[in-house]
């Protein structure tokens, strides 16, 4: 959990919701030495303004950031590494972070609050001197850093801690989470949280066996998160009405809604996360789905593909939340890069082979390449952004595919059923097999 800065102590919790778009453009002149904070090392002073601070820039629920977190980071990266790691990866384009993120010889300067210059920048310094290099705090273990194993291993996941997490909620909240079709007559609905969850437990038990200690997010169909729709109405109306206006009661229940199955909820199951389980790496399971020709009459669509995401391409938007920004910086500094694409490359080849899917292709504005592997994408989300430590989003299927369905409808069997003119394993065992045999593969490869 972030601490306030002082400055902002004395509001309300509730109020920092409130504050979360000022649409306040930001004023040319950024690079003006006037405001820059000459105190080395992230010293919070700032200079004093005459003007009242707008209210900060925050994604949904978010809250502002305590930049002093980030000391711990000072002088560990070399400059190279870090620009290459913003532009590569975490920017969708350098024009994105212009004048959030500036950098001049021998540190980046980073605007704290970007509505409001006067509110100072943190100064972070690069590693100059490989000799000094300082340990990096995380509390995940990264591959490389593992026991190596003895020949013959048949565990070689032993020592890993991973974390699962069945994305959405399902059960008789997947309608209202959006995650939930029914076609047809007598046929089982399609709820994603109740799919995913089903693949989890498979996993679980198989890479048990396989070594690792495997801790679950959510094992049943109920939120995690203690707040409701109800419980956030005040800010779902609050939040609209710095963004849009005096919103209609339709409106502000939809939001609600939405803060509560998405914000609140992957927010909660974050906080467990970091504090409690602190795994060595997380997967995410999704199922696709192709978007409704009419989402009031739901027919089948001919798409089914597979891609696998890993945490960047931040657009401007993004950058100009002050949480946002802070939480990216944070996972830059983590190096979680590495070990996310290590990863989900090699994972993609027996996965591709598993389930027999094409990869899915972004136009590189909400999803970025980042090498040559067709099936990885990288893309900023609430869970591969807030989870800190490296996380894995996979995305295979189209639910509402005609074959995925009929698949999806003879649930859970033994051995293999003809689909389409192919024998398939059940379509929850592909899923988890493809995933173990690449986790399988990768760390007899780097342990
Ligand atoms: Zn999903």
């Amino acid at each position: 959990m972030h601490a306030v800065r002082p400055r902002l102590v004395a509001l309300p919790s509730t109020a920092l919701f409130l504050w979360i778009i000022g649409l306040c453009l930001l004023p040319s002149g950024l690079n003006s030495s006037s405001v820059e904070n000459t105190n080395s090392e992230g010293d919070p002073n700032s200079v004093p303004s005459e003007k009242p601070a707008p209210n900060p820039v925050l994604a949904r629920l978010g809250r502002v950031p305590d930049w002093s977190k980030l000391d711990v980071y000072q002088r560990t990266i070399p400059e190279a590494e870090f620009v290459h790691l913003l532009n590569h990866v975490y920017a969708r384009s350098p024009e994105d972070y212009e004048g959030y993120i500036e950098l001049f010889p021998g540190r980046a300067r980073i605007l704290k609050q970007s509505n409001h210059p006067e509110s100072g920048f943190y100064d972070l310094y690069f590693l100059t001197d490989r000799r000094k290099t300082k340990e990096i705090p995380r509390y995940w273990t990264p591959a490389w850093q593992l026991d190596r194993l003895k020949e013959n291993e048949n565990q070689p996941l032993k020592g890993i801690h991973i974390a699962i997490d069945p994305g959405h909620i399902g059960g008789e909240w997947a309608n209202f989470e959006q995650r939930f079709y029914k076609i047809g007559e007598d046929t089982i609905p399609v709820r994603e949280g109740n799919l995913t969850l089903q693949v989890a437990k498979i996993l679980k038990h198989d890479l048990t066996a396989l070594g690792a200690t495997i801790s679950l997010t959510r094992d049943s169909t109920e939120p995690v998160t203690k707040q409701r729709p109800k419980d956030l109405k005040r800010e779902a109306r609050a939040w609209l009405l710095e963004n849009k206006g005096l919103a209609p009661d339709s409106l502000v229940e939809r939001t609600a809604n939405r803060m509560f199955y998405v914000s609140s909820e992957i927010r909660t199951r974050a906080e467990i996360l970091n504090e409690e389980i602190q795994p060595d790496l997380v997967l995410c399971l999704h199922f696709d789905a192709a978007p409704w020709i009419n989402p009031y009459k739901p027919a089948f669509r001919d798409k089914n593909h597979l891609h696998i995401l890993i945490n960047g391409c931040y657009s401007r938007g993004e950058f100009k939340e002050d949480d946002t920004r802070f939480e990216m910086l944070e996972r830059l500094l983590q190096r979680t890069y590495y070990y996310e694409v290590a990863l989900a490359t090699e994972l993609a080849e027996p996965m591709a082979r598993e389930t027999r899917l094409p990869p899915f292709s972004y136009d590189g504005q909400s999803g970025k390449s980042v090498n040559d592997n067709p099936y990885v994408w990288a893309r900023n989300l609430l869970a591969n952004r807030k989870f800190m430590c490296p996380v894995l989003f996979f995305e295979p299927y189209c639910m509402n595919n005609k074959e995925v369905h009929s698949r999806i409808q003879a649930g859970e069997y033994r051995g293999l059923k003809e689909f389409g003119g192919v024998y398939k394993k059940n379509i929850f065992q592909e899923y988890a097999d493809s995933i173990s045999t690449g986790l399988v593969k990768y760390f007899r490869k780097v342990r």
